[in-house]
């Protein structure tokens, strides 16, 4: 009997006697079954071989993220508030030394995650912090362990906190969201931006896939849709969803100039000269 972990993608199922069959997420196109077949762990088992590094990023802002990587490899993000603490995004492992330090800090009031891809375990996270989880009603069918911590809601904005607005852009996953803190960046502002418009390795650019594993880009007018809902939002910083995927300051051009070569490219900038 356990609530079983997917190992490739970090998503914690619902109470079973034997381990799934399957992980709904890994068999989405967007994500891929491991060469050595799916494989299953549990959070106690994790426990054992798995630890947390909890950083301050800058004033209010702590992540989170698994050591050595587990799943995906995403850190989450704390966002301290005096109107009670907001987790962004989630990640698999939770252990007593994260409670500790998590309730240090004031606790969790409300979790807001981006996408599918970063539920993990977020059932475990509410019911220790007692948060509810805020998710957007289009992913719902990706939801592998539903629970009344989950509150599902629709539309294109909500403000889950003072200055802090989650915004649901699509492209990646129907309700793939990105989160808005007005107070980040020492008041320039920030986007919490999970993958939804991931920081690219060279951090000077984003850029928007429906897969990044399988190596799938957006259309164009996708594109130009994700830049349009985030452009009334002042932001300096990008906090990608790793550790050193984060665009420190002129976030937001960098924004525009990535939606300007990312459509070049799909409309056949590069390679045709790599063609003789
Ligand atoms: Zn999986
Ligand atoms: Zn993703």
């Amino acid at each position: 009997m356990g609530k079983y972990i997917c190992n490739t993608c970090g998503t914690q199922y619902e109470e079973s006697q034997l381990p799934p069959e399957k992980c709904l997420i890994c068999e989405d196109d967007r994500q891929y079954v491991s060469i050595d077949g799916q494989q299953w762990t549990t959070l106690e088992d994790l426990q054992k071989t798995h630890t947390n590094v909890i950083r301050a990023l800058e004033p209010n802002l702590t992540g989170i993220g698994t050591q050595p990587d587990f799943a995906i490899g995403q850190r989450a993000l704390l966002i301290k508030s005096p109107q009670g603490n907001v987790l962004w995004d989630c990640i698999p492992l939770l252990d007593l030394n994260t409670i500790t330090r998590i309730n240090s800090l004031g606790g969790i009031s409300a979790i807001a995650i981006s996408h599918p891809h970063y539920y993990s375990t977020m059932i475990e996270w509410a019911n220790i912090f007692d948060a509810p989880i805020y998710l957007h009603a289009k992913n719902r069918p990706y939801v592998a362990r539903l629970d009344p911590m989950i509150e599902f809601w629709d539309g294109t904005i909500k403000t889950i906190g003072e200055g802090l607005t989650m915004i649901r852009c699509g492209g990646h996953f129907p309700g793939s969201t990105v989160l808005h803190w007005q107070g980040g960046a020492g008041g320039k502002g920030a986007l919490l931006s999970g993958d939804t418009v991931t920081v690219a390795f060279d951090r000077k650019f984003v850029s928007f896939m429906y897969s990044y594993p399988n190596l799938v880009p957006l259309a164009p007018k996708t594109v130009r849709r994700i830049a349009a809902v985030i452009d009334p939002y002042p932001f300096d910083r990008i906090y990608g969803a790793w550790w050193p995927r984060v665009i420190e300051t002129g976030g937001k051009a960098a924004v525009a100039r990535s939606v300007d070569r990312y459509i070049a490219a799909i409309e056949g900038r590069f390679g045709e000269q790599n063609e003789d």
